[in-house]
């Protein structure tokens, strides 16, 4: 791993950051730490792990979680893989594996505390951070559970918005719970939609 000097910059962090095997003998697939970062993103969406697909293609997202995340932000994936406008910085930046029961192992615990302060404190446009899953809600909102801390979705306006995993198991809570589709998901769109016009530049 690269030295960390005290004006290390966000390309020097991003570069020690891909390179990392801090938890390798951990990982089922080997470390393939997968985020995007830019100077110039006004949102940033802090996740759980990448999933084997995006482990394999090195993109974040790129998955059936994505697809649905992106309907929900109401962006194509232009707007989505626009690296100047939108950083990417999972809890977890490596594929952590498959529990015997389904569902993936959560992220790493030793990755978000060693490389989200090395990251994210270098990100000085963004405007709005949606934390999607439990795992991010908690680190970034403290306990109370996922669930409560989306419904008060207004509480942590304008700079944050929770949002549950955007994988299949939310199709049900999502049913059980219409306020998210009713009254987060347009103020979510509004909001999302505000931050990336907001990024274009002078005049254009
Ligand atoms: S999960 Fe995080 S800490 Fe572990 S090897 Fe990958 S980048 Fe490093």
């Amino acid at each position: 791993m690269a030295e960390r000097g005290v004006a290390e910059t966000l390309e020097e962090a991003a570069a020690a950051a891909r390179a990392c095997t801090l938890c390798a003998a951990q990982l089922p697939l080997g470390p393939r730490p997968t985020f995007r970062v830019s100077e110039t993103a006004r949102l940033l969406i802090v996740s759980q792990a990448p999933g084997t697909k995006v482990h394999a293609t090195g993109i974040p997202f790129n998955d059936a979680s994505g697809d649905r995340l992106r309907l929900w932000l109401g962006v194509d994936r232009d707007a989505f893989y626009d690296a100047a406008r939108v950083a990417l910085v999972p809890m977890g930046l490596c594929y952590p594996g498959r529990l015997p029961k389904g569902g993936d192992v959560p992220p790493m615990k030793i990755c978000a505390p060693t490389w989200h302060p090395r990251l994210i404190p270098k990100l000085p446009a963004v405007r709005l951070t949606l934390l999607v899953g439990s795992h991010a809600i908690a680190r970034m909102l403290g306990p109370g559970g996922m669930a409560a801390h989306v419904r008060r979705f207004r509480d942590y306006l304008p700079g944050r918005l929770a949002l549950p995993h955007p994988s299949w198991r939310t199709i049900g809570w999502e049913a059980a719970n219409p306020w998210f589709s009713a009254d987060l998901l347009p103020e979510l769109r509004a909001r999302v939609r505000e931050t990336l016009d907001s990024a274009a530049p002078p005049g254009g």
